[in-house]
C-alpha cells in the first residue's frame, strides 16, 4: 500500500511537470498588456506566453476568471506588475505562491525609494511603473535574470534578447527627450482621466493631474472636477486627453466645466495609459505605445 501511494505520488508530479513543460518550453502566464510585451521581447520563442489582459482592459478592476486561474496553475511562472496594480488578483497570486508557483512582481525590481508614494494602494506606492522609461529598463534586467534562473538551459538567449531590448529602450528615451524638450516647461501641463502618468511626470518634468485619482476604482467627485476646471483656466491648459483603459465620461465633464467659465480646451486625443493598444496596431508594444502618447501630448499642448 505504502508503496503505492508513493509511486501515484512520483506519477502525479510527473504528470503535473509534463503538463507544465508542454513543448519543452517555459510556460508563463503574465497580467498587463505591458508585461506580456515585455517578457515576449525577453523570452522570444524559448517561452509559451499568455498574457491575460487585452487592449483597453483595465487592471485595477480585472478580476480572475475561472480560465485564468487554471492558466495559473498550469504555469512554470507567473509575472505581474505588483504594488497592488491588479488589485483583485492579489489574494490568486498569494494562493498560487502558497502551492510553491514562481510569480515574478516587476515592481521587486525597483528600490522604494525611486517609487511615487500614494494613500490610495496598499502598497503605499503608485503602481503605473512602466512610465519611467528607466523603470523599465531597471525591470528588463530583473525579468531576464529571473527567466535565466528558471531556465538555464536556454539563459544565453534570454540574455541577448534582453540586452538587444535594452538598446531598444535606450534609443526609445533618446527619442522621447528630444521631443519633450521641445515643449517649454511651463506648458509641461498633462490633465488626464485618472492619476496613470506620475512617473512620466517625474522623469520628464510634466505637472500631472489626474481627474480619477490615482485608481479607477473611485469616481472623481463634481467637487474634483470643478477645481481642475479653476487650475486649468488658470494655467491656460490647451489639452486634456482621456484613456484607452478609462470611460471618457469624467474627462467630457471637465471640458463641459472649462466652457462653462467661458474658456475652451480641447481634448488632445487618447492616450494609452493601463494598457496597450489592439493587436497588430503600432501601440500594441511598449514603444509604440510611448512615442503615440508624446506625439499626442507635444502637439496637443505646444
Ligand atoms: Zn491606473
Amino acid at each position: 500500500m505504502k508503496k503505492y501511494i508513493i509511486l501515484m505520488f512520483f506519477i502525479t508530479i510527473f504528470s503535473c511537470k509534463k503538463e507544465a513543460k508542454k513543448n519543452g518550453k517555459l510556460q508563463v502566464v503574465t497580467t498587463t498588456t505591458m508585461i506580456t510585451d515585455l517578457v515576449k521581447n525577453i523570452g522570444g520563442d524559448k517561452i509559451d506566453i499568455q498574457g491575460l489582459m487585452g487592449a483597453g482592459v483595465d487592471p485595477h478592476l480585472y478580476k480572475a476568471s475561472e480560465g485564468d486561474v487554471s492558466k495559473f496553475f498550469n504555469a512554470d511562472v507567473i509575472v505581474y506588475n505588483g504594488l497592488h496594480l491588479e488589485g483583485k488578483l492579489e489574494d490568486v497570486f498569494e494562493k498560487m505562491r502558497q502551492q510553491n508557483k514562481q510569480t515574478i512582481a516587476a515592481s521587486d525590481a525597483l528600490d522604494t525609494a525611486t517609487l511615487i508614494g500614494s494613500e490610495y494602494f496598499a502598497s503605499n506606492y503608485d503602481p503605473h511603473i512602466w512610465f519611467s522609461i528607466t523603470n523599465w529598463e531597471i525591470i528588463t534586467q530583473y525579468i531576464t535574470d529571473k527567466l535565466c534562473e528558471l531556465d538555464a538551459e536556454n539563459a544565453a538567449t534570454y540574455k541577448l534578447n534582453g540586452s538587444n531590448y535594452l538598446k531598444t529602450l535606450a534609443s526609445l528615451k533618446t527619442v522621447i527627450t528630444a521631443q519633450v524638450n521641445s515643449l517649454p516647461i511651463e506648458k509641461r501641463i498633462l490633465v488626464t482621466a485618472h492619476d496613470a502618468f506620475n512617473y512620466f511626470g517625474k522623469e520628464f518634468q510634466f505637472n500631472v493631474v489626474g481627474l480619477q485619482g490615482i485608481s479607477t476604482a473611485t469616481e472623481a467627485g463634481v467637487k474634483d472636477v470643478q477645481r481642475i476646471a479653476i487650475f486649468i483656466e488658470e494655467k491656460n491648459v490647451k489639452a486634456i486627453f482621456v484613456e484607452s483603459s478609462v470611460p471618457k465620461r469624467t474627462v467630457e465633464a471637465l471640458q463641459e466645466a472649462v466652457k462653462a467659465k467661458g474658456k475652451e480646451v480641447l481634448i488632445g486625443g487618447t492616450l494609452y495609459s493601463d494598457a496597450l493598444g489592439s493587436l497588430g496596431s503600432a501601440e500594441a508594444t511598449y514603444v509604440g505605445m510611448y512615442k503615440h502618447n508624446v506625439k499626442i501630448i507635444v502637439s496637443s499642448l505646444k
